[in-house]
């Protein structure tokens, strides 16, 4: 409480800021309410607080001292999915995505927890997102924990429900990871095939390189196919997306300097990426790092160059030829490419060029799955509501396959279909574009 009436203080005359970050966004709210219909929380629980209009007008109370981060206060604005649904139908143009981030780096600051919370943020955030080598250092021993049959064994004894916190929730969404190989770095450099198009620089990834590595090759051979020159940057680690959403500001910024310069040095016409919420966060660089003058300029001039693999493939027809995918597919938009980056209609323009492809509407194909990063760990009973809901869509649907572009809504939503005994496959577009180039799937469901 101290802290944010200090913090008030500071403010009084100036711009509002919750933990340093302008949140002056929330004086663009007109009250009009048209963004409650779209917020998945507050569809669920109908509650004016946890809607975007209710946690704006929290935000801004917070910001101007007027109230304290209470345990009630906490609970609203940490069962925000920072979908941004709320931004996309906003008439008034309220920058939601920037201003729920600084709540939750307040929150964070103000409230880290006890010790063992503390120690497991930092594994995560710090450790394994912050340096490359422990995350495949612990894909090994997890790709071990899970061929060596002792995941089985401990998923039947029912052992996992005696583990502390929201550990069995991260245990039972453990993905599946691939083989050595498939986790293996990709080469530095892959040769545009044909007329050359253009030199792009692929980011890889954190999670995403080590549980989806097969996408990132993939990604690789189509942008090859349609004429670039790919080029991986050596070194490059985490954009800092999951610090950001999960209020961990310090490290997000650094993270985004380091991956600027590494990106920098590839000397590329852009730079493609393949994960929604990656791609959203690089293209925020430059109000994330506003403040530094050291750093503004060239941040807004890397987020310029960022480009969602949908946005830049769908620039123009892909290359021929393409052979058939006899599937029926339905396509789910993962909150970040929709809301986040508003592409909407190049991932269908991309699957409408397949032949052979069938695609079905989905129902609230943009309304988020409960993945949002790591909210179904720390939120797993909302998370589990709105995953209900999206399974629900998808078996309506008929459909064969459910294509999506976010690795967190793949292991969110096969998990959701596991636990209904499902056999709906799970598909990245990169996979069936790249199937349509002749590449067989290297996974199953
Ligand atoms: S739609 Fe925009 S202006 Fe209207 S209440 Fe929601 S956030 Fe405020
Ligand atoms: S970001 Fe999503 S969950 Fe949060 S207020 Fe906006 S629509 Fe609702």
């Amino acid at each position: 409480m101290a802290h944010i009436v200090e913090d008030a203080r500071r403010t009084a005359t100036g711009p509002l800021v919750l933990h340093g970050l302008s949140v002056e966004g929330v004086n663009q709210c007109v009250h009009c309410g048209l963004c409650l219909a779209s917020c998945p929380t507050f569809a669920e629980l109908g509650t004016e607080m946890d809607s975007p209009r209710g946690r704006i007008f929290l935000i801004k109370a917070l910001a101007e001292g007027r109230t304290a981060l209470t345990d009630t206060t906490v609970q609203h604005l940490s069962l925000c999915l920072d979908c941004r649904a709320c931004e996309t139908v906003c008439p008034a143009g309220v920058p939601y995505g920037r201003l729920i981030e600084a709540a939750k780096a307040e929150i964070e600051h103000a409230r880290p927890g006890s010790p063992a919370r503390r120690l497991f943020r930092w594994l995560n955030f710090g450790l394994l997102l912050g340096r490359p080598w422990a995350l495949r250092l612990a894909a090994t021993a997890l790709r071990l924990y899970q061929v060596s049959g002792l995941q089985a064994l401990v998923r039947r004894s029912r052992l996992v429900r005696l583990l502390p916190g929201t550990l069995p929730a991260w245990e039972a969404l453990l993905p599946s990871l691939p083989p050595r190989h498939e986790r293996a770095p990709l080469p530095s450099y892959v040769m545009a095939e044909g007329a050359r198009r253009a030199r792009v620089a692929l980011l890889t990834g954190c999670v995403q390189s080590v549980v989806f590595g097969a996408h990132n090759r993939a990604t690789a051979r189509v942008l090859a196919k349609n004429g670039c020159d790919v080029i991986v940057p050596e070194g490059q680690g985490c954009c800092g997306a999951l610090n950001a959403h999960g209020g961990d500001h310090a490290r997000a910024l650094e993270m985004s300097r380091r991956t600027i310069e590494t990106f920098e040095a590839a000397r590329a016409d852009a730079v493609i990426v393949n994960t929604s919420g990656c791609g959203a966060h690089m293209k925020g660089y430059g109000a994330l790092l506003d403040g530094d003058p050291a750093w503004a300029e060239r941040a807004r001039r890397f987020a310029a160059s960022v480009q969602d693999l949908s946005e830049f493939l769908a620039k123009a027809p892909l290359v021929p030829p393409l052979s058939p995918v006899a599937l029926r597919v339905t396509y789910h938009d993962p909150c970040h490419v929709v809301h986040g980056q508003k592409i909407r209609k190049e991932p269908r323009q991309l699957l409408a060029q397949i032949p052979g492809l069938s695609v079905v509407d989905l129902v609230e194909s943009d309304w988020c799955c409960g993945s949002a990063g790591i909210y179904n760990l720390t939120q797993p009973e909302m998370a589990g509501r709105l995953l209900e809901r999206k399974i629900r869509h998808v078996l309506e649907t008929g459909a064969e396959a459910v294509v999506t572009a976010n690795p967190g809504c793949i292991l969110q939503i096969q998990a959701g279909l596991r636990a209904r005994g499902a056999e709906v496959q799970v598909l990245h577009l990169v996979e069936l574009l790249d199937r349509a180039y002749g590449r067989p799937a290297e996974r199953g469901p």
